[in-house]
């Protein structure tokens, strides 16, 4: 199906929105772990001034670990892979593409309340692990996972043990993931 580059972002905003990352964002740049943080494009209080395909793609750790748990982790690498040019806070993404398999979103807002909650609470206890430390080993246990594929059950289930032990002071997340998300 033919789209444009505009589209293709504002459905990618769209569908974080369905989830509910901007919770997790506002705890995160309240606590001064931004991902924007030195880029040319943010506008102080005004925020991106350069939407781009590469930036709407991409998940930090604490995004990897919620698209992984919530089984959306491979569809969504997969819905980017159509979309050509993605680079560093750029793209080269051009006017008009086609895109073969869209994606259904998922309303996960109270899943990703919760875990605002909890990571609002736990950096209290310790700032810079909870919002750089943590994000970060998530991020690097999660896209090496992914990078080899197929990602076998020993691996997933392997990554999973390591992702509870690293997660498991967000009990309001995991109480309300266990009995309300599959
Ligand atoms: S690092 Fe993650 S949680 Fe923080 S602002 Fe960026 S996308 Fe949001
Ligand atoms: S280009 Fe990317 S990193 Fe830079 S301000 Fe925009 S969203 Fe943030």
């Amino acid at each position: 199906m033919k789209t444009t580059r505009q589209e293709v972002m504002d459905w990618g905003l769209h569908f974080m929105n369905e989830i509910g990352t901007d919770e997790i964002c506002s705890v995160c740049i309240s606590y001064g772990g931004s991902c924007c943080s030195g880029c040319k494009h943010l506008a102080d209080g005004v925020g991106c001034q350069s939407r781009n395909t590469s930036c709407t793609s991409w998940l930090c750790g604490y995004l990897l670990f919620i698209f992984h748990e919530t089984g959306l982790l491979y569809d969504w690498n997969e819905f980017w892979e159509q979309v050509p040019g993605k680079a560093y806070r750029q793209d080269s993404t051009p006017h008009e593409l086609d895109i073969e398999n869209w994606l259904g979103t998922r309303d996960l807002r109270r899943l990703t309340a919760l875990f605002s909650k909890d990571l609002e609470e736990l950096v209290q206890t310790d700032r810079q692990y909870y919002v750089v430390r943590l994000n970060d080993l998530l991020y690097r246990y999660i896209s090496a996972a992914y990078a080899i594929s197929p990602l076998d059950q020993n691996s997933v289930n392997s990554l999973n043990r390591k992702l509870h032990r690293l997660t498991k002071g967000f009990q309001r997340y995991h109480t309300f993931k266990k009995h309300h998300i599959r």
